[in-house]
């Protein structure tokens, strides 16, 4: 089964009007077939013109949160699935640590934005990952087994079978310190065996990302591993050659 690779980029609460529209040039300049899949979640403010600049190159666009509701309506300040997709969006992420640490995500909102952004015809990528104090206390596979757990307890049907997975082990986000590639294979494989459990043609098919401090020059020996589909990049996503030369590791 070839699953095929992605990097997605997480710009966060970055960047601004002249930043994407250098990435977007630069992206464009670079124009070669790099083997994988390529995505960006910018701010929503920008979404529209990173979809312009990008018009043309093989990177998608993607957001970084949406609305649980899936109907318009009295909801000031979010944003809904149907919405990201009227814009150019083809996937969204769900549920990272940030927006469950945060903004109180729980496992039962993270489930229903699943399901809306399957309902919008948008591709979630749903975020799991252990604290430190709990990968320390050897609780990690308990931690992911509970999330996964949830679920497939709580998303609909379709929403499991468009879901992308991405593993972010929270101490490694942002910090500089990725997982090692054992560590991300480790779990990687850990979480694919949880879905299996329950639905062995998924677990084949399902894209597992790792994210966490990838970086160029960590990025190889981390797509080594045979249940790491590609990565979830946050701050080497900010600038356009670190973020290609993820994408080239992969390829
Ligand atoms: C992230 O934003 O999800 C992330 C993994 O960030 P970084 O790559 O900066 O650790």
């Amino acid at each position: 089964m070839t699953r095929g690779t992605l990097i997605a980029g997480n710009w966060k609460m970055n960047g601004d009007s002249a930043q994407i529209d250098a990435f977007a040039r630069e992206v464009k300049q670079a124009g070669e077939d790099l083997g994988a899949d390529l995505l960006v979640c910018v701010p929503l403010v920008y979404a529209e013109r990173m979809q312009q600049g990008l018009s043309g190159s093989a990177v998608a666009l993607g957001a970084q949160n949406l609305a649980a509701e899936i109907e318009p309506g009295a909801f000031t300040g979010e944003v809904n699935g149907a919405m990201l997709a009227d814009v150019g969006c083809s996937h969204v992420i769900v549920g990272h640590s940030e927006r469950r640490a945060l903004y109180g995500e729980t496992d039962a909102v993270v489930a229903a934005k699943a399901d809306a952004a399957v309902a919008a015809h948008l591709q979630p990528i749903v975020c799991v990952g252990e604290t430190l104090r709990q990968r320390e206390a050897d609780q990690t596979e308990q931690v992911l087994a509970a999330q996964i757990a949830a679920l497939f307890a709580q998303c609909e049907r379709a929403a499991l079978a468009r879901m992308i997975v991405a593993y972010e082990p929270i101490w490694a986000i942002g910090t500089g310190r990725s997982a090692s590639p054992e560590q991300s294979q480790a779990v990687h494989g850990f979480l694919r065996g949880q879905i299996a459990e329950r639905d062995a043609t998924l677990a084949r098919s399902v894209q597992l990302l790792y994210g966490g401090s990838v970086k160029p020059d960590n990025a190889a020996a981390l797509f080594a591993g045979a249940d790491v589909d590609g990565a979830l990049v946050g701050g080497a996503s900010l600038k356009a050659d670190s973020f290609l030369d993820i994408a080239r590791a992969a390829g």
